[in-house]
Protein backbone atom coordinates (compact mmCIF):
# COMPACT_ATOMS: atom_id res chain seq x y z
CA UNK A 1 0.00 0.00 0.00
CA UNK A 2 1.23 3.54 -0.52
CA UNK A 3 0.86 7.06 0.64
CA UNK A 4 -2.00 7.83 -2.18
CA UNK A 5 -4.75 5.71 -0.42
CA UNK A 6 -8.43 7.36 -1.04
CA UNK A 7 -11.61 6.42 -0.88
CA UNK A 8 -13.25 5.90 -4.36
CA UNK A 9 -14.18 9.13 -6.26
CA UNK A 10 -17.73 10.54 -4.95
CA UNK A 11 -17.91 8.53 -1.92
CA UNK A 12 -16.68 10.56 1.27
CA UNK A 13 -15.62 9.15 4.75
CA UNK A 14 -18.00 11.77 7.60
CA UNK A 15 -15.84 12.10 10.33
CA UNK A 16 -16.82 12.34 14.07
CA UNK A 17 -16.99 16.30 13.43
CA UNK A 18 -19.81 15.28 10.90
CA UNK A 19 -21.53 12.63 12.29
CA UNK A 20 -22.33 14.36 14.95
CA UNK A 21 -24.39 16.83 12.87
CA UNK A 22 -25.91 14.04 10.94
CA UNK A 23 -27.15 11.83 13.46
CA UNK A 24 -28.63 15.21 15.31
CA UNK A 25 -31.06 15.99 11.66
CA UNK A 26 -32.02 12.00 11.41
CA UNK A 27 -32.55 11.99 14.85
CA UNK A 28 -34.95 15.22 14.34
CA UNK A 29 -36.55 13.92 11.09
CA UNK A 30 -37.10 10.13 12.69
CA UNK A 31 -38.92 11.82 15.82
CA UNK A 32 -41.39 13.68 13.08
CA UNK A 33 -41.68 10.45 11.04
CA UNK A 34 -43.16 8.74 13.83
CA UNK A 35 -45.07 11.31 15.29
CA UNK A 36 -46.95 10.45 11.94
CA UNK A 37 -47.20 6.93 12.55
CA UNK A 38 -44.92 6.00 10.14
CA UNK A 39 -42.76 2.47 10.56
CA UNK A 40 -39.27 1.78 9.27
CA UNK A 41 -38.24 -0.51 6.11
CA UNK A 42 -35.06 -1.91 6.19
CA UNK A 43 -33.84 -2.95 2.26
CA UNK A 44 -30.90 -4.24 0.88
CA UNK A 45 -28.70 -1.82 -0.84
CA UNK A 46 -27.89 -4.09 -3.91
CA UNK A 47 -30.66 -5.44 -5.97
CA UNK A 48 -31.05 -7.52 -9.40
CA UNK A 49 -30.53 -5.20 -12.52
CA UNK A 50 -33.07 -5.95 -14.42
CA UNK A 51 -35.48 -4.63 -11.47
CA UNK A 52 -34.50 -1.08 -11.27
CA UNK A 53 -34.38 -1.29 -15.05
CA UNK A 54 -37.80 -2.53 -15.66
CA UNK A 55 -39.42 0.14 -12.84
CA UNK A 56 -37.54 3.35 -13.26
CA UNK A 57 -37.39 2.82 -17.08
CA UNK A 58 -34.97 2.33 -19.55
CA UNK A 59 -34.42 5.73 -21.24
CA UNK A 60 -33.97 7.30 -18.27
CA UNK A 61 -30.43 9.29 -16.83
CA UNK A 62 -30.02 6.83 -13.86
CA UNK A 63 -30.36 3.63 -15.90
CA UNK A 64 -28.75 4.76 -18.73
CA UNK A 65 -25.63 6.04 -17.19
CA UNK A 66 -25.74 5.97 -13.37
CA UNK A 67 -26.26 2.68 -12.23
CA UNK A 68 -23.27 0.64 -10.38
CA UNK A 69 -24.16 -2.73 -11.96
CA UNK A 70 -21.70 -5.60 -11.26
CA UNK A 71 -22.06 -9.58 -12.02
CA UNK A 72 -21.74 -11.39 -8.76
CA UNK A 73 -19.90 -14.64 -8.36
CA UNK A 74 -22.35 -16.29 -9.94
CA UNK A 75 -22.04 -14.09 -13.08
CA UNK A 76 -25.57 -12.29 -11.95
CA UNK A 77 -25.94 -8.72 -12.57
CA UNK A 78 -26.90 -6.85 -9.71
CA UNK A 79 -27.04 -3.22 -9.13
CA UNK A 80 -25.94 -1.33 -6.14
CA UNK A 81 -29.66 0.47 -5.71
CA UNK A 82 -29.89 4.05 -7.45
CA UNK A 83 -32.70 4.53 -4.59
CA UNK A 84 -35.55 2.81 -2.73
CA UNK A 85 -38.55 3.56 -4.13
CA UNK A 86 -38.02 0.05 -6.27
CA UNK A 87 -36.76 -1.70 -3.48
CA UNK A 88 -39.48 -0.77 -1.23
CA UNK A 89 -42.57 -2.02 -3.96
CA UNK A 90 -39.93 -5.61 -4.39
CA UNK A 91 -39.98 -6.17 -0.69
CA UNK A 92 -43.80 -5.17 -0.54
CA UNK A 93 -44.28 -7.69 -3.19
CA UNK A 94 -42.49 -10.47 -1.71
CA UNK A 95 -43.52 -10.50 1.66
CA UNK A 96 -47.61 -9.64 0.68
CA UNK A 97 -47.40 -6.59 3.04
CA UNK A 98 -49.57 -4.52 0.68
CA UNK A 99 -51.88 -6.53 -0.30
CA UNK A 100 -55.21 -4.88 0.32
CA UNK A 101 -53.41 -3.23 2.97
CA UNK A 102 -52.09 0.24 3.68
CA UNK A 103 -48.83 0.85 4.56
CA UNK A 104 -46.65 3.81 5.70
CA UNK A 105 -42.89 3.36 5.78
CA UNK A 106 -39.92 5.21 6.17
CA UNK A 107 -36.41 4.42 5.09
CA UNK A 108 -32.74 6.18 5.83
CA UNK A 109 -29.98 4.76 3.48
CA UNK A 110 -27.20 5.06 1.29
CA UNK A 111 -27.79 5.36 -2.89
CA UNK A 112 -25.58 4.96 -5.47
CA UNK A 113 -24.87 6.97 -8.68
CA UNK A 114 -22.26 6.74 -10.94
CA UNK A 115 -22.19 10.79 -11.69
CA UNK A 116 -19.86 13.62 -12.00
CA UNK A 117 -18.93 14.05 -8.55
CA UNK A 118 -19.23 18.33 -7.39
CA UNK A 119 -20.52 19.72 -4.09
CA UNK A 120 -23.93 18.17 -3.39
CA UNK A 121 -23.30 15.35 -6.14
CA UNK A 122 -21.56 12.08 -4.92
CA UNK A 123 -21.58 8.80 -6.13
CA UNK A 124 -22.70 7.56 -2.94
CA UNK A 125 -25.12 9.26 -1.27
CA UNK A 126 -27.94 9.53 1.26
CA UNK A 127 -31.72 9.37 1.68
CA UNK A 128 -34.67 9.63 4.00
CA UNK A 129 -37.20 8.27 2.34
CA UNK A 130 -41.37 8.06 2.73
CA UNK A 131 -43.17 5.21 0.57
CA UNK A 132 -46.77 4.98 1.49
CA UNK A 133 -49.49 2.28 -0.12
CA UNK A 134 -53.04 2.04 -0.50
CA UNK A 135 -53.95 5.07 -0.65
CA UNK A 136 -55.68 7.20 -3.80
CA UNK A 137 -56.86 10.49 -2.32
CA UNK A 138 -54.64 13.87 -2.52
CA UNK A 139 -54.63 14.13 1.10
CA UNK A 140 -51.97 11.43 1.53
CA UNK A 141 -50.46 13.56 -1.37
CA UNK A 142 -51.09 16.50 1.30
CA UNK A 143 -49.28 14.45 4.05
CA UNK A 144 -46.04 14.20 2.71
CA UNK A 145 -46.10 17.38 2.03
CA UNK A 146 -46.87 18.70 5.68
CA UNK A 147 -44.19 16.27 7.10
CA UNK A 148 -41.74 18.01 5.13
CA UNK A 149 -42.71 21.25 5.37
CA UNK A 150 -42.42 19.94 9.71
CA UNK A 151 -39.03 18.73 9.26
CA UNK A 152 -37.66 22.40 7.80
CA UNK A 153 -39.92 23.98 10.45
CA UNK A 154 -37.94 21.66 12.78
CA UNK A 155 -34.85 22.28 11.24
CA UNK A 156 -35.33 26.16 10.91
CA UNK A 157 -34.73 25.95 7.33
CA UNK A 158 -38.44 26.69 6.24
CA UNK A 159 -37.44 30.18 4.77
CA UNK A 160 -34.65 28.86 2.62
CA UNK A 161 -37.18 26.54 0.54
CA UNK A 162 -40.00 26.73 -2.23
CA UNK A 163 -42.43 23.85 -2.40
CA UNK A 164 -42.15 23.17 -6.62
CA UNK A 165 -45.38 21.40 -7.67
CA UNK A 166 -46.83 19.85 -10.93
CA UNK A 167 -49.26 17.25 -12.25
CA UNK A 168 -47.80 15.14 -14.76
CA UNK A 169 -51.16 13.35 -15.67
CA UNK A 170 -51.11 9.27 -15.79
CA UNK A 171 -48.82 6.91 -17.03
CA UNK A 172 -51.38 6.51 -20.52
CA UNK A 173 -51.83 10.50 -21.04
CA UNK A 174 -47.88 10.63 -21.11
CA UNK A 175 -47.85 8.28 -23.76
CA UNK A 176 -49.76 10.52 -25.83
CA UNK A 177 -47.99 13.48 -24.84
CA UNK A 178 -44.83 12.29 -25.15
CA UNK A 179 -45.95 11.16 -29.12
CA UNK A 180 -47.18 14.61 -29.67
CA UNK A 181 -43.58 16.37 -27.95
CA UNK A 182 -41.37 14.61 -30.38
CA UNK A 183 -43.57 15.53 -32.74
CA UNK A 184 -43.10 19.39 -32.21
CA UNK A 185 -39.20 18.63 -31.11
CA UNK A 186 -38.43 17.03 -34.48
CA UNK A 187 -40.06 19.75 -36.39
CA UNK A 188 -38.00 21.88 -34.56
CA UNK A 189 -34.55 19.94 -34.22
CA UNK A 190 -32.58 22.84 -35.95
CA UNK A 191 -33.29 24.85 -32.40
CA UNK A 192 -31.89 21.95 -30.34
CA UNK A 193 -28.67 20.93 -28.69
CA UNK A 194 -26.90 17.52 -28.89
CA UNK A 195 -28.26 16.35 -25.49
CA UNK A 196 -31.86 17.70 -26.23
CA UNK A 197 -31.89 15.82 -29.61
CA UNK A 198 -30.24 12.29 -27.75
CA UNK A 199 -33.61 12.61 -25.83
CA UNK A 200 -36.18 13.69 -28.67
CA UNK A 201 -37.60 9.99 -29.53
CA UNK A 202 -37.51 7.90 -26.24
CA UNK A 203 -37.99 10.96 -23.07
CA UNK A 204 -38.66 13.88 -24.56
CA UNK A 205 -40.29 15.45 -21.64
CA UNK A 206 -36.78 15.66 -19.94
CA UNK A 207 -35.94 18.26 -22.65
CA UNK A 208 -38.44 19.88 -21.16
CA UNK A 209 -36.31 21.19 -18.03
CA UNK A 210 -33.38 22.23 -20.18
CA UNK A 211 -31.29 24.97 -19.01
CA UNK A 212 -30.44 25.86 -22.49
CA UNK A 213 -31.78 29.75 -22.68
CA UNK A 214 -32.97 29.61 -26.69
CA UNK A 215 -34.25 26.00 -26.02
CA UNK A 216 -36.29 27.23 -23.44
CA UNK A 217 -37.85 29.88 -25.37
CA UNK A 218 -38.91 26.93 -27.86
CA UNK A 219 -40.45 25.23 -24.78
CA UNK A 220 -42.91 28.04 -24.47
CA UNK A 221 -44.64 27.14 -27.57
CA UNK A 222 -44.19 23.19 -27.09
CA UNK A 223 -47.45 21.23 -26.49
CA UNK A 224 -48.84 21.66 -22.66
CA UNK A 225 -49.52 18.42 -20.83
CA UNK A 226 -51.86 20.03 -18.72
CA UNK A 227 -54.60 20.09 -22.06
CA UNK A 228 -54.04 16.30 -22.05
CA UNK A 229 -54.86 15.61 -18.46
CA UNK A 230 -57.96 13.73 -17.80
CA UNK A 231 -60.69 15.02 -15.55
CA UNK A 232 -60.04 13.08 -12.81
CA UNK A 233 -56.65 13.90 -12.91
CA UNK A 234 -57.40 17.84 -12.50
CA UNK A 235 -59.86 17.46 -9.97
CA UNK A 236 -57.08 15.17 -7.94
CA UNK A 237 -54.69 18.27 -8.21
CA UNK A 238 -57.36 20.93 -7.75
CA UNK A 239 -58.29 19.34 -4.04
CA UNK A 240 -54.99 18.55 -3.06
CA UNK A 241 -53.80 22.71 -3.91
CA UNK A 242 -57.18 23.42 -2.03
CA UNK A 243 -55.76 21.21 1.21
CA UNK A 244 -52.08 23.11 0.63
CA UNK A 245 -54.14 26.50 0.61
CA UNK A 246 -56.44 25.81 3.69
CA UNK A 247 -53.17 25.06 5.89
CA UNK A 248 -51.07 27.38 4.45
CA UNK A 249 -48.40 26.02 3.15
CA UNK A 250 -47.01 27.98 0.15
CA UNK A 251 -46.33 26.67 -3.49
CA UNK A 252 -45.60 27.11 -6.94
CA UNK A 253 -47.07 25.23 -9.29
CA UNK A 254 -44.11 25.01 -11.85
CA UNK A 255 -44.70 23.00 -15.48
CA UNK A 256 -41.18 22.18 -15.59
CA UNK A 257 -41.57 19.64 -12.63
CA UNK A 258 -41.54 16.18 -14.78
CA UNK A 259 -39.16 13.94 -12.21
CA UNK A 260 -36.46 11.61 -13.46
CA UNK A 261 -38.00 8.57 -13.49
CA UNK A 262 -40.69 6.65 -15.59
CA UNK A 263 -42.73 5.22 -12.75
CA UNK A 264 -44.24 9.06 -11.35
CA UNK A 265 -47.95 9.56 -12.12
CA UNK A 266 -50.01 12.31 -11.53
CA UNK A 267 -48.74 15.24 -8.40
CA UNK A 268 -45.02 15.14 -8.51
CA UNK A 269 -43.08 17.75 -6.07
CA UNK A 270 -40.04 19.06 -5.79
CA UNK A 271 -38.29 21.46 -2.02
CA UNK A 272 -35.90 23.75 -4.08
CA UNK A 273 -33.21 25.85 -2.05
CA UNK A 274 -32.30 28.66 -3.92
CA UNK A 275 -29.79 29.84 -1.22
CA UNK A 276 -27.43 27.68 -2.16
CA UNK A 277 -24.84 27.81 -5.08
CA UNK A 278 -25.32 23.87 -6.16
CA UNK A 279 -27.93 22.36 -7.42
CA UNK A 280 -30.41 23.04 -5.50
CA UNK A 281 -33.28 20.52 -5.05
CA UNK A 282 -33.09 18.49 -1.92
CA UNK A 283 -36.35 16.82 -1.89
CA UNK A 284 -38.36 15.12 -4.89
CA UNK A 285 -41.31 12.60 -4.99
CA UNK A 286 -44.13 12.19 -6.32
CA UNK A 287 -47.48 9.57 -6.53
CA UNK A 288 -46.13 5.97 -8.56
CA UNK A 289 -50.01 4.49 -8.56
CA UNK A 290 -48.83 1.70 -11.20
CA UNK A 291 -45.67 0.54 -10.29
CA UNK A 292 -46.88 -1.88 -7.75
CA UNK A 293 -49.11 -3.89 -10.95
CA UNK A 294 -46.23 -3.56 -13.30
CA UNK A 295 -44.10 -5.24 -10.56
CA UNK A 296 -46.13 -7.79 -10.72
CA UNK A 297 -48.26 -7.14 -7.64
CA UNK A 298 -51.67 -6.53 -6.82
CA UNK A 299 -53.72 -2.74 -7.81
CA UNK A 300 -51.98 -0.52 -5.37
CA UNK A 301 -51.64 3.52 -5.62
CA UNK A 302 -48.80 4.73 -4.16
CA UNK A 303 -46.97 7.85 -3.22
CA UNK A 304 -43.37 8.63 -2.27
CA UNK A 305 -40.48 11.41 -1.76
CA UNK A 306 -37.13 11.56 -0.45
CA UNK A 307 -34.84 13.98 0.95
CA UNK A 308 -30.84 14.30 -0.28
CA UNK A 309 -29.57 14.32 3.36
CA UNK A 310 -26.05 15.07 2.00
CA UNK A 311 -27.65 18.72 -0.03
CA UNK A 312 -29.72 19.33 3.45
CA UNK A 313 -26.17 19.04 5.33
CA UNK A 314 -24.49 20.97 2.70
CA UNK A 315 -27.90 23.66 3.09
CA UNK A 316 -27.29 23.67 7.20
CA UNK A 317 -23.59 24.09 6.80
CA UNK A 318 -24.05 27.13 4.51
CA UNK A 319 -26.83 28.77 6.96
CA UNK A 320 -25.72 28.05 10.53
CA UNK A 321 -22.89 27.82 13.08
CA UNK A 322 -22.88 24.35 12.99
CA UNK A 323 -20.43 24.40 16.54
CA UNK A 324 -23.43 23.91 18.44
CA UNK A 325 -23.78 20.70 17.11
CA UNK A 326 -21.21 19.01 18.35
CA UNK A 327 -22.23 16.63 20.99
CA UNK A 328 -20.66 17.09 24.57
CA UNK A 329 -18.98 14.89 27.42
CA UNK A 330 -21.12 15.47 30.29
CA UNK A 331 -18.39 13.85 32.88
CA UNK A 332 -14.15 13.69 31.86
CA UNK A 333 -13.06 11.33 34.24
CA UNK A 334 -9.43 11.73 35.30
CA UNK A 335 -7.09 9.85 37.44
CA UNK A 336 -3.30 9.19 38.16
CA UNK A 337 -1.62 6.20 36.42
CA UNK A 338 -1.76 3.71 39.03
CA UNK A 339 -3.42 0.53 38.12
CA UNK A 340 -4.99 -0.15 41.74
CA UNK A 341 -6.97 3.28 40.69
CA UNK A 342 -7.15 2.83 37.25
CA UNK A 343 -9.09 -1.01 38.80
CA UNK A 344 -11.53 1.10 40.83
CA UNK A 345 -12.21 4.03 38.14
CA UNK A 346 -13.76 1.36 35.80
CA UNK A 347 -16.25 0.00 39.04
CA UNK A 348 -16.88 3.55 39.47
CA UNK A 349 -17.47 4.68 36.36
CA UNK A 350 -20.45 1.54 35.09
CA UNK A 351 -21.74 2.48 38.68
CA UNK A 352 -22.49 6.03 37.10
CA UNK A 353 -23.45 4.93 34.22
CA UNK A 354 -26.03 2.07 36.03
CA UNK A 355 -27.85 5.02 37.79
CA UNK A 356 -27.48 8.45 35.29
CA UNK A 357 -27.49 6.27 31.43
CA UNK A 358 -28.02 9.50 30.14
CA UNK A 359 -24.73 11.53 30.73
CA UNK A 360 -21.66 11.06 28.67
CA UNK A 361 -18.83 9.85 30.62
CA UNK A 362 -15.39 9.61 28.95
CA UNK A 363 -12.93 7.66 31.15
CA UNK A 364 -8.78 8.58 30.46
CA UNK A 365 -7.12 5.42 29.60
CA UNK A 366 -3.61 7.37 28.85
CA UNK A 367 -0.89 7.40 30.76
CA UNK A 368 -0.76 11.36 31.12
CA UNK A 369 -0.45 13.17 33.93
CA UNK A 370 -3.21 15.13 35.69
CA UNK A 371 -2.23 18.79 33.90
CA UNK A 372 -2.47 17.24 30.51
CA UNK A 373 -5.62 15.15 31.59
CA UNK A 374 -7.24 18.45 32.79
CA UNK A 375 -6.33 20.16 29.10
CA UNK A 376 -8.10 17.71 27.22
CA UNK A 377 -11.60 18.36 28.93
CA UNK A 378 -11.45 21.18 26.53
CA UNK A 379 -10.72 19.30 23.36
CA UNK A 380 -13.78 17.15 24.09
CA UNK A 381 -16.04 19.55 25.37
CA UNK A 382 -16.45 18.59 28.90
CA UNK A 383 -16.64 21.14 31.41
CA UNK A 384 -16.94 18.65 34.40
CA UNK A 385 -13.86 16.88 35.43
CA UNK A 386 -14.11 13.95 38.25
CA UNK A 387 -10.71 13.92 39.63
CA UNK A 388 -9.75 10.73 41.44
CA UNK A 389 -6.26 10.30 43.55
CA UNK A 390 -5.11 8.08 45.46
CA UNK A 391 -6.07 9.99 48.95
CA UNK A 392 -9.53 10.01 47.29
CA UNK A 393 -9.33 6.20 47.05
CA UNK A 394 -8.35 5.82 50.31
CA UNK A 395 -11.29 8.11 51.59
CA UNK A 396 -13.91 7.11 49.23
CA UNK A 397 -14.21 10.55 48.19
CA UNK A 398 -13.82 12.27 44.99
CA UNK A 399 -13.45 15.53 43.17
CA UNK A 400 -15.50 17.18 40.99
CA UNK A 401 -13.80 20.55 39.05
CA UNK A 402 -15.47 22.69 37.10
CA UNK A 403 -13.06 23.37 34.20
CA UNK A 404 -14.19 26.77 33.32
CA UNK A 405 -14.34 28.78 36.41
CA UNK A 406 -11.57 26.41 38.14
CA UNK A 407 -13.87 26.07 41.04
CA UNK A 408 -13.38 22.30 42.48
CA UNK A 409 -15.19 20.31 45.43
CA UNK A 410 -14.36 17.17 47.42
CA UNK A 411 -17.78 14.68 47.55
CA UNK A 412 -18.12 11.62 49.02
CA UNK A 413 -18.24 8.62 46.69
CA UNK A 414 -21.88 7.81 48.11
CA UNK A 415 -23.23 11.12 46.86
CA UNK A 416 -22.13 11.29 43.49
CA UNK A 417 -24.59 10.09 42.01
CA UNK A 418 -27.41 12.61 43.74
CA UNK A 419 -24.68 15.57 43.00
CA UNK A 420 -24.97 14.64 39.35
CA UNK A 421 -28.38 14.48 38.97
CA UNK A 422 -28.85 17.66 40.31
CA UNK A 423 -26.13 19.43 38.13
CA UNK A 424 -27.51 17.56 35.28
CA UNK A 425 -30.63 17.72 35.97
CA UNK A 426 -32.04 18.86 32.79
CA UNK A 427 -30.23 15.77 30.50
CA UNK A 428 -30.86 13.29 32.98
CA UNK A 429 -34.69 13.84 32.88
CA UNK A 430 -34.99 14.31 29.58
P1 LIG B 1 -30.99 15.74 -9.64
O1 LIG B 1 -31.95 16.36 -10.61
O2 LIG B 1 -30.29 16.72 -8.76
O3 LIG B 1 -30.05 14.77 -10.30
P2 LIG B 1 -32.77 13.61 -9.02
O4 LIG B 1 -34.07 14.04 -9.60
O5 LIG B 1 -31.91 12.67 -9.78
O6 LIG B 1 -31.90 14.91 -8.61
P3 LIG B 1 -34.13 12.04 -7.04
O7 LIG B 1 -33.98 10.78 -7.76
O8 LIG B 1 -35.44 12.73 -7.02
O9 LIG B 1 -33.00 13.06 -7.55
O10 LIG B 1 -33.61 11.87 -5.52
C1 LIG B 1 -34.14 12.64 -4.42
C2 LIG B 1 -33.07 13.51 -3.83
O11 LIG B 1 -31.86 12.80 -3.62
C3 LIG B 1 -32.65 14.67 -4.69
O12 LIG B 1 -33.55 15.73 -4.60
C4 LIG B 1 -31.30 15.03 -4.11
O13 LIG B 1 -31.43 15.82 -2.95
C5 LIG B 1 -30.75 13.69 -3.73
N1 LIG B 1 -29.80 13.21 -4.75
C6 LIG B 1 -30.04 12.62 -5.95
N2 LIG B 1 -28.91 12.30 -6.58
C7 LIG B 1 -27.90 12.69 -5.76
C8 LIG B 1 -26.47 12.63 -5.83
N3 LIG B 1 -25.85 12.07 -6.86
N4 LIG B 1 -25.76 13.14 -4.80
C9 LIG B 1 -26.36 13.70 -3.73
N5 LIG B 1 -27.69 13.78 -3.60
C10 LIG B 1 -28.45 13.29 -4.59
MG1 LIG C 1 -30.22 12.86 -10.95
Amino acid sequence: MNKKLKSIRGMNDFLPIDTYLWQKIENSIKKIINSYGYSEIRLPIIEKTNLFKYAIGKETDVIKKEMFNFNDRNNENITLRPEATVSCVRSGIEHGFLYQKEQRLWYIGPMFRYERPQKGRYRQFYQFGIEVFGLIGPQIDAELILIMSRIWKKLDLLNYFSLEINTIGSIKTRIKYNNDLTLFFKKNINLLDFESIKKINNNPIRILDSKNIKIQKLIKKAPCIYKYLSKKCKIHFYKLCKILKNIGIKYNINKKIVRGLDYYNYTVFEWVTKNINFKSTICGGGRYDKLVKNLGGNKTPAIGCAIGLDRLILLIKSTKNILKYNLSIDINIISFNIFNIKFNIIKLVEYIHDKLPKLRIFTNYNNSNIKKQLINSHKIFSNIALIIGKNEIYNQSLIIKNINNKIQIILPKNEIVIYFKILFFKICSN
